[in-house]
């Protein structure tokens, strides 16, 4: 059987692209493989928004050149985010590739492999979710960004903004439904911007509305979200819909006004605190995470101390962080001098993971001896892995096989990036229905208020 091997770097969105290739692929008659060189046919899934990222898919590309020349039936594939409009420049650099496809231009290699194994191609892609979904998946609902923030090159690889049909995507959450997945999470890279380039007038309040009723799926989440495009209306359906998880990302950059304004972040941090505040006080259990960048083109001390000022008065349950690095041909790389020095970038960088460890430390620390619902995903390191709503890590030993169920975990060890618990005494599989024992045993107040249909229709 001809076999097929995926490597993906970068972002959610790089990892749903691959299933539905890997699922167009198998459609085929292609296995997967996990081992590169035992494999008919490559695809490097690639990005770009650091140079770290570039550098790996290059050192990959390379590594692969053996086994081209060894196979030169063989088919290498350099897909996603180094791809662009021009390829003659990867072309030279990397000449023993096959194919260059942008990102989420499948079908060249999907007819290419078609025609190989005899066999005809299904050609939309959108409706091939993957054939192996775990327990949680990814679905991209709005692809593409029209936004340029000038040090981001995801405009010029991606896209204008397309959104998929909310027909669309409650028919391929019911399809991953029947195949085992229990939590979605929706995707875009502004995902609050969903819905507003269709001619229906919808939005991500309705999708989010639409998925919670999709039978067996507990749980759904989106990712990621711009702060001008967090509406009341999406607030409101976090906060009362039975599935929404009270968890988002909402990415700051920076806590200066000039540093915003030169990203081309349309808001001032002062809009960004307000609309903290405002969901804050709608869902009062949610947590929140966020990207920075630091040492972005001439920012000074003083405006990095204001991206600190920022974290210490929100206090995220996660900060991803960033040190700036020019991407070639956005408009930072254009207009501006990357003038940071590297070591100074990396202090900085350095100086708030120190912040956001202490931070998560303490926010974590008060669930010592709580009992917490997690959705488990599957074993890792010889422990069973779940997630809270609040999207908390937790693990716990059990001989048991518990992926995909709803379960309680009593916690009896917290830290900044996980926190460790075990099952209560009484817990059995055979008493879930997915997981779920009595939901009104486990819900806290917050859940049980937001619960306007009975508790057992949910599964
Ligand atoms: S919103 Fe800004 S950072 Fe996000 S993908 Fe679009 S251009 Fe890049």
């Amino acid at each position: 059987m001809a076999q097929y091997h995926i490597w993906t770097v970068g972002c959610q969105m790089n990892k749903a692209d691959s299933d539905r290739l890997g699922s167009a692929l198998e459609d085929l008659g292609y296995e997967f493989t996990n081992d590169a060189e035992q494999a008919d046919m490559v695809i490097l899934n690639s990005c770009v928004v650091r140079q770290g990222a570039e550098d790996k898919v290059a050192a990959r590309l390379n590594s692969l050149q053996g086994w081209k020349r060894n196979n030169p039936n063989n088919t290498l594939t350099l897909m996603g985010c180094m791809v662009g409009p021009k390829t003659d420049e990867l072309e030279k650099q990397f000449a023993h590739v096959d194919f260059f496809l942008r990102p989420q231009e499948f079908m060249p290699l999907v007819e290419f492999a078609s025609e190989r194994q005899g066999v005809p191609c299904s050609t939309d892609l959108d409706l091939l979710p993957p054939t192996q979904p775990q327990v949680s998946a990814y679905v991209p609902v709005i692809h593409g960004c029209d936004d340029f923030c000038t040090y981001c090159i995801v405009p010029y690889r991606r896209g204008r903004e397309r959104s998929r049909s909310i027909q669309d995507l409650v028919r391929e959450s019911e399809m991953l439904s029947r195949r085992g997945v229990k939590e979605i999470t929706l995707l875009g890279q502004i995902v609050d911007r969903y819905g507003h380039d269709l001619e229906e007038d919808t939005d991500l309040a309705d999708l989010l509305n639409a998925i919670n009723s999709v039978e067996n799926i507990h749980r759904v989440r989106f990712l990621t979200s711009h702060p001008r495009d967090m509406s009341q209306r999406i607030i409101d359906a976090v906060a009362h819909l039975e599935k929404a998880c009270e968890w988002i990302n909402l990415p700051f950059q920076s806590g200066d006004n000039a540093i915003l304004n030169a990203m081309r972040r349309p808001y001032r941090i002062e809009d960004y605190l307000s609309l903290v505040e405002r969901i804050r006080d709608a869902i009062p259990d949610v947590a929140l995470s966020t990207d920075v960048i630091v040492g972005f083109c001439g920012e000074t001390e003083e405006q990095f101390e204001n991206t600190i000022a920022v974290l210490e008065k929100i206090r995220f349950d996660t900060v991803f962080v960033a040190a700036y690095s020019t991407r070639t041909g956005t408009i930072a790389d254009r207009k501006f001098q990357d003038d940071i020095p590297v070591k100074e970038k990396l202090r900085r960088k350095k100086i708030i993971e120190e912040l956001q460890e202490r931070i998560a430390t303490e926010k974590n620390a008060p669930l010592l001896g709580e009992r917490v619902e997690i959705l488990v995903e599957k074993k890792q390191k010889e422990k069973w892995m779940g997630r809270t709503r609040t999207n908390k890590l937790v693990f716990f030993d059990d001989s048991r096989d518990w992926t995909g169920k709803l379960v309680e975990v009593d916690v009896t060890h917290t830290g900044p990036w996980s926190l460790q618990g075990n099952l209560p005494d009484t817990t059995s599989i055979s008493d879930t229905i997915d997981g779920i024992i009595e939901y009104s045993h486990f819900k806290d107040d917050t859940h049980q208020s937001k619960n306007e249909i009975p508790l057992k229709t949910i599964t």
